[in-house]
């Protein structure tokens, strides 16, 4: 195993003055999950700004690394060697044998980029630089000193302990989730949702989802189909409890009672309601979609403020503004995309009207809306009550 120890560099938690505790708490919290998922035994800690994995004896090393891609909050993945030695001399063979090891072929420039935390450490960083630079161009006359653009920067840090690293892996970038609140994602089966999720997740927002199903309408698969995406987002945002409710009552009954041209409209006005409801019963401050302007008919401006007429909370819209494109790069990059476009029906498509509104009048949907005075009220009672919860990831 080359390396025992990665260094975990963030990037914005940086900025967060005296909270700043908390968002490294919740980044290491973060990290302990997605490492759950890898083969091995890690200690991860903190330290004056830096996080540390420590792996306990053997572990996969690229899952690893593709696990801690996947954490937000982390802006480098730094594999290390961290050694004890501090005395010149000592430092100076733990570096060759870095470069030894991590660079059988050393035909490459290089500088070196020191930083010392123990400023009684009897030489300056200018001075490790020198003097380390001369070494390595001794024991390897093949390196060369470029100081501009170098093929290698190897970083040697003087702390408790020294850090020697030259490879940085981009993280996820983002804030670790759990710092910001959470919300009830509103997940299809289709590429927007789940694409939707991801990117709040990155800000930091801890996800619930709830999913309306219309059996016998929608097979079990379609319903599979969403807990398996689910598992997907689950493994960059951590664990989701996907509520599916059972929508078929309500949409039979809007059907019966409303004109059809409305129908997917109300039909998106109560998903949000019953959305509303649930995420509230658990905390959720926001509602999130996967709605895009223009992408059909219930998406048109004047569609998506109908819809919104009815929410107390703030929705979010991360790919309000992507084309479609779009979010199908973001989809293919996340591997949501594969499971996205299994074709299973979709409880939305099942009633389509021929020719649905597109420039729906708010109050004309409200008054349709009162046909369901009845009975509507016992059936999102009924629906939000029967629930399943199902935990993903
Ligand atoms: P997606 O690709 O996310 O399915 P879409 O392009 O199919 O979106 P719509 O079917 O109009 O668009 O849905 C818009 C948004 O409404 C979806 O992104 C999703 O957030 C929510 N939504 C639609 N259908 C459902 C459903 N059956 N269960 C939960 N949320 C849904
Ligand atoms: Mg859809």
């Amino acid at each position: 195993m080359l390396y025992q120890s990665i260094l975990i560099k963030y990037a914005e938690i940086g900025t967060k003055g005296k909270n700043r505790f908390l968002f490294e708490d919740a980044l290491i919290k973060q990290i302990c999950h997605a490492l759950r998922q890898v083969d091995g035994k890690f200690d991860v800690s903190k330290e004056h700004g830096r996080i540390y994995v420590q792996a306990l004896g053997e572990y996969d090393y690229e899952d690893t690394i593709e696990a801690l891609k996947k954490v937000f909050g982390i802006a480098w993945i730094c594999p290390m060697f961290q050694v004890e030695e501090k005395e010149f001399e000592g430092l100076t063979r733990e570096v060759l044998s870095y470069l030894e090891q991590v660079y059988p072929d050393r035909h490459m420039t290089f500088k070196v980029d020191s930083r010392r935390a123990d400023k009684n450490y009897p030489r300056t960083s200018e001075e490790i630089n020198r003097d380390l630079g001369e070494a390595i161009l001794e024991a390897f006359p093949e390196m060369k000193v470029d100081v501009h653009h170098p093929d290698m920067v190897l970083r040697v840090e003087v702390r408790a302990l020294v850090n020697i690293y030259s490879e940085m892996i981009p993280g996820p970038g983002g804030m670790p989730v759990g710092t910001n609140g959470k919300a009830m994602l509103l997940l299809s089966g289709g590429i927007d949702s789940p694409v939707a999720g991801y990117m709040v997740a990155k800000r930091g927002v801890k996800l619930e989802a709830v999913y309306f199903h219309a059996p016998p309408y929608t097979s079990e698969r379609a319903k599979q189909k969403v807990v398996d995406l689910a598992g997907i987002v689950s493994r960059y945002s951590g664990p989701i409890d996907l509520h599916v409710v059972n929508f078929t009552d309500i949409q039979l009954y809007i059907y019966e009672k409303c004109p059809h041209e409305e129908l997917t409209i109300i039909m998106r006005r109560y998903m949000m309601r019953i959305a509303e409801r649930i995420g509230r019963e658990s905390g959720c401050l926001a509602l999130v979609t996967g709605e895009s302007i223009g992408q059909v008919a219930s998406q048109t401006v004047q569609s998506l403020a109908a819809t919104n007429d009815v929410c107390t909370m703030p929705v979010f819209r991360p790919v309000i503004a992507f084309d479609k494109q779009e979010i199908v790069d973001i989809s293919e990059k996340i591997d949501t995309y594969e499971t996205s476009i299994q074709p299973y029906e979709d409880c939305c498509t099942i009633f389509v009207a021929k020719h649905p509104v597109t420039k729906p009048n708010v109050n004309i949907i409200r008054r349709s809306e009162e046909n369901l005075a009845e009975k509507i009220d016992g059936m999102v009672e009924a629906a939000v009550t029967g629930r399943e919860i199902i935990h993903c990831g």
